[in-house]
């Protein structure tokens, strides 16, 4: 019997169901050291879950699961003694413990069984056997574990087929897939997760009873959920993940103004794009080129404002009137409710939504300098993720459209590097500051000197003076006189 591997050809050598893994990563001599103590414990011990299957797909993994057949925190203890300059934690609580050396983390875990009680959320957890700790694992690519103790050193123990699933592609749960979603739905997230993150399949069964048990998700805390979101947007290809989630139904109830997105209206006979396709193919595009997470929820979010600002006007047809600001004044909310992070991240990704359709209305009007140069001082050190974004958005069907719109944008790049050359705008300071003002006019802090601040902005961002000290100062002077703060006399 041989087995073929997709995209991977680690070394095995097969007796019976169990196999013997070669691979150079598992003559680490940490692991080695995991199975001397086990086995002067008297104890049986594997590399589990995440560390084994990413093994097998030649996937860097950082956190390594060992599971022991007795105490995992005895195991720990001694691995920790053994282990120079490595520290320990223990949680007694979970019967955990974890060692960490460098950039090396390993949790180790006593076998467990659990089972679960439909009135609580929290599984009745009892000693076990390894076979009864590979039942309770997600997913059968989860559950495959390696032997550590020295005399079986390498042996892949994998009761669920897990190898074949690898092999095939395929995310399928060790058990029952209602049963495995029920007790704990956040495994549902953690298919689609995985399918978006290996570019693997969902197996029939398993998808079907997503469906019907979508509804639990509801009982999983938000921060779990956005911790799956934010694995599904760093996948490759993160628009696979979305549409799992849609056809699975859990989009609908975890995020609902995604799902309203959807669908095509006409009338007329006009219809309009199917935002959520559009918006997908523009996470992807943005993928492509960057790996940042924040960017990436920019893309999935630069539209969220258009059923609210959609409408129907007569003889136009379809319009989205300041959706990007509609849009934008959501994304504050969205991440609340959403445990996403509050701080600059999310201003960040407020300020793109917002922006997104400037560097286009730009495109379609004669390119000003004016122009040019507020929205270099607007989007600041972000103008260049702005202008991914906006290229990005470019997914018209329309080969003609694509390439005027390509070709304009190339021009308002050009224009931003020369302006940004000259004038510096992207990180702009006043060359006045307000006390220089106050100083200068005798004036106590009042709306007059936030106005004089702002005509020495406007007129540098139109051309009317240069980004310079002195010509600001008498700019400034002269504004002032006109507004009748300042006499000829000083
Ligand atoms: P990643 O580290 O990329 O998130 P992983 O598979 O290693 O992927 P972890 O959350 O680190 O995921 O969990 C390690 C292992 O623990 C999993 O491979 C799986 O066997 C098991 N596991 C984790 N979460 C669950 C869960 N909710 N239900 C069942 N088993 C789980
Ligand atoms: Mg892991």
């Amino acid at each position: 019997m041989s087995i073929f591997f997709r995209n991977f050809a680690p070394d095995f050598e097969l007796f019976d169901e169990k196999m013997a893994v070669l691979d150079p990563k598992l003559e680490d001599k940490t692991l080695h050291l995991i199975g001397q103590e086990a086995d002067r414990l008297g104890m049986e011990c594997y590399v589990i879950g995440g560390w084994v299957r990413d093994l097998l797909l030649h996937r860097p993994s950082k956190d390594i699961d060992v599971v022991a057949v007795g105490s995992g925190i005895t195991l720990a203890e001694a691995v920790h003694k053994r282990l120079k300059g490595s520290h320990l934690s223990v949680f007694r609580t979970y019967g955990t413990a974890q060692v960490k050396r460098g950039d090396i983390e390993l949790e180790f875990v006593g076998a467990r069984r659990e089972s679960y009680r439909h009135d609580s959320r929290n599984p009745i957890v009892e000693d076990g056997t390894l076979q009864d700790d590979q039942n309770r694992r997600d997913f059968t690519i989860n559950a495959l574990a390696i032997c550590l103790n020295e005399k079986r050193y390498g042996e892949l123990l994998d009761p669920f087929q897990g190898i074949r699933d690898l092999n095939a592609g395929i995310i399928r749960t060790p058990l029952d897939p209602e049963i495995t979603f029920d007790d704990d739905p956040l495994r549902m997230m953690r298919a689609v997760r995985f399918a978006c993150q290996l570019g693997f399949s969902l197996n029939i069964t398993t998808f079907e009873a997503i469906q019907r048990y979508a509804e639990r998700i509801r009982i999983i805390t938000k921060e779990r959920i956005a911790d799956e979101l934010n694995k599904i947007m760093l996948s490759p290809k993160p628009s696979v993940g979305w549409k799992l989630l849609d056809k699975t139904g859990l989009l609908q109830i975890i995020f609902p103004e995604l799902a309203a997105l959807k669908g095509v209206e006409t009338r007329d006979g006009r219809g309009h794009k199917d935002v959520f396709l559009h918006t997908l193919q523009v996470l992807d595009n943005v993928a492509e080129s960057s790996d940042s997470l924040w960017l990436r929820w920019a893309a999935l979010l630069h539209d969220i404002g258009k059923p609210k600002s959609k409408q129907w006007e007569d003889g136009v047809g379809w319009t989205f009137k300041n959706h990007n600001y509609i849009g934008a004044k959501m994304v504050p909310r969205l991440f609340a409710r959403m445990k996403l992070p509050q701080n600059e991240k999310m201003e960040y990704v407020r300020k793109l939504v917002d922006l997104h359709m400037r560097p286009i209305t730009l495109i379609e009007d004669t390119v000003t300098d004016s122009a040019v140069r507020r929205l270099l001082f607007e989007a600041g050190d972000d103008i260049d993720d702005l202008m991914l974004l906006c290229r990005a958005d470019i997914t018209s069907k329309n080969e003609e459209k694509v390439r005027r719109f390509k070709a304009n944008y190339e021009l308002v790049r050009q224009k931003m590097v020369e302006l940004e050359e000259r004038d510096r705008i992207r990180n702009f300071q006043p060359p006045v500051r307000g006390e220089e003002i106050m100083e200068t006019l005798g004036l106590q802090p009042c709306r007059e000197v936030g106005l004089l601040k702002e005509a020495i902005k406007d007129a540098i961002l139109d051309g009317v003076i240069p980004n310079e000290y002195e010509p600001a100062r008498e700019y400034m002077l002269q504004k002032a006189k006109e507004m009748g703060l300042y006499s000829a006399k000083e």
